[in-house]
């Protein structure tokens, strides 16, 4: 799953995507309500988690936002242990689901996984393909003409992160953020050997290439 994590508590936020990542989701960090809503309405996450007290924005205002722009990606609101009446508010804000702090993290991924299923049943094949190449995002496993391309755990959210956005330019700061998180120190060097290592495995003994580079400012899927 594609799951977006609202958290300004950084290094809550960072664990959680540790463990999501183990499990094999693909995640993207905000650390404000401003941030995390822009990321969301591009709605193409599976499943946000959400923090109700944030900077800029809170939680509920979020979900509202997201609501209100017809975004209907299930949110799962973290609130603290007493909040009844935030609880009560998100769930009206159109939250789908909320789990308490401190929470285990077994329970994080069993409502994820519990408000993904209700996501991926109404929506989408969880497979995604350009031209000949096939993502399928259960097994995870990537396919070219029928082929079995051997990718690295972070070759293939490379890969999906470029397939999700086909056509679309991606910046090197884009995908060291969304691979490697906001912390990580910018070495853009990172993302060109990855974009390397990915492209040899997809592009290599095919005349249609698919991953393009934008000189000067990063990569491009399929255009
Ligand atoms: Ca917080």
């Amino acid at each position: 799953m594609y799951v977006l994590v609202v958290e300004d508590e950084r290094r809550l936020a960072r664990v959680i995507r540790r463990v999501l990542e183990e499990e094999g989701h693909t995640t993207d960090l905000a650390y404000d309500g401003e941030e995390g809503l822009a990321m969301a309405l591009e709605g193409s996450h599976d499943v946000i988690v959400l923090d109700i007290l944030l900077p800029e924005l809170d939680g509920i205002e979020v979900c509202q936002a997201l609501r209100k722009n017809r975004v209907d990606t299930p949110v799962l609101l973290l609130t603290a242990l007493d909040d009844v009446p935030d609880r009560v508010r998100g769930l009206d804000a159109g939250a789908d689901d909320y789990l308490t702090k401190p929470f285990a993290f077994q329970e994080l991924l069993a409502r994820l996984r519990a408000l993904g299923r209700r996501r991926v049943q109404a929506r989408e094949p969880e497979r995604l393909q350009t031209a000949d190449l096939v993502l399928d995002l259960n097994r995870r496993r990537a396919e070219r003409a029928g082929r079995v391309i051997e990718l690295s755990p972070k070759e293939f959210a490379l890969l999906e992160y470029l397939m999700r956005n086909e056509g679309r330019v991606l910046t090197r700061t884009q995908i060291l953020d969304h691979l490697w998180g906001y912390d990580h120190t910018p070495d853009s060097n990172l993302v060109d050997v990855y974009v390397s290592y990915v492209r040899r495995k997809v592009d290599k003994g095919h005349p249609n290439k698919l991953i393009g580079t934008i000189r000067g400012v990063g990569y491009v899927l399929g255009r």
